[in-house]
Formats: C-alpha cells, structure tokens, sequence
C-alpha cells in the first residue's frame, strides 16, 4: 500500500508528530511511504523510509496526483496550511479532485489522518 505524504510549510512539524504516534502502523512492511520534497526530507530525518519526488511548488503534487490517477498510491495524508498562500494551488485542488475522481482516501488534517491510519 503507497502512501502518500504532503504537508505544506506550517505543518511539517505536525506530520512528523503525526508520524511519530503513528509509527508502530506506518512501520509495516506493506507501507511505502511517498512525500513532496521537502516533506520528504523532514521525514526521512525523523528516520523513515520515505521516495521524494519534487518539491510541492515545483510539481511534486502532480507527481502524486499521477499516481492516484494510475491507482499506484492508495492514500494521501495531505497537511495543508489554510493559513498561507500557495502558488501551487492549481496542483492542489488537482490532487484533491482526482482523489475524489478514484475513490482514494484523502486527509487534510491530523484528526483525519488519525482516523484513517487506524482503519489500515
Ligand atoms: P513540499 O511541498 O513538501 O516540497 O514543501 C508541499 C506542498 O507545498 O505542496
């Protein structure tokens, strides 16, 4: 199962917090965790196993909106800030349609993240 990780600047902190009362879940073997760039780098420092593709502003979104168009990722934990302008917000409302489009579980929060990495 892919799993795809997206937190925009104000909360990178709160993934990796998120990440780590989750750790025991995402640890199995069956979890490939993917991330937007700079995500990634915050999670693989937290030490997960994690593939980045490209920043979110550079199209990192749309790599991961891809792969939810293909069925290769399975859920999207995405964080976003509703506090701050994204230039990127094209990409963003792309990932979301097409995770509604394929029926692929999508959380904009950790209360939702929470609920949805308990039912895996
Ligand atoms: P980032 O992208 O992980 O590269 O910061 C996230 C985003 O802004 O969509």
């Amino acid at each position: 199962m892919e799993i795809a990780l997206i937190a925009h600047d104000g909360k990178k902190a709160e993934m990796v917090q998120f990440l780590n009362e989750h750790r025991q879940i995402l640890e199995q073997k069956r979890i490939t965790l993917i991330a937007t760039g700079t995500t990634g780098q915050k999670v693989k420092a937290a030490g997960y196993d994690v593939l980045s593709l490209l920043s979110g502003p550079r199209g990192g979104d749309a790599q991961i909106a891809a792969r939810v168009a293909e069925g290769i990722c399975n859920m999207v934990l995405f964080f976003r800030d509703p506090l701050d302008r994204h230039p990127h917000e094209p990409d963003i409302l792309m990932l979301m349609r097409l995770c509604d489009v394929h029926n692929v579980p999508l959380a904009t929060n950790p209360a939702s993240a929470a609920l949805l990495i308990k039912a895996i």
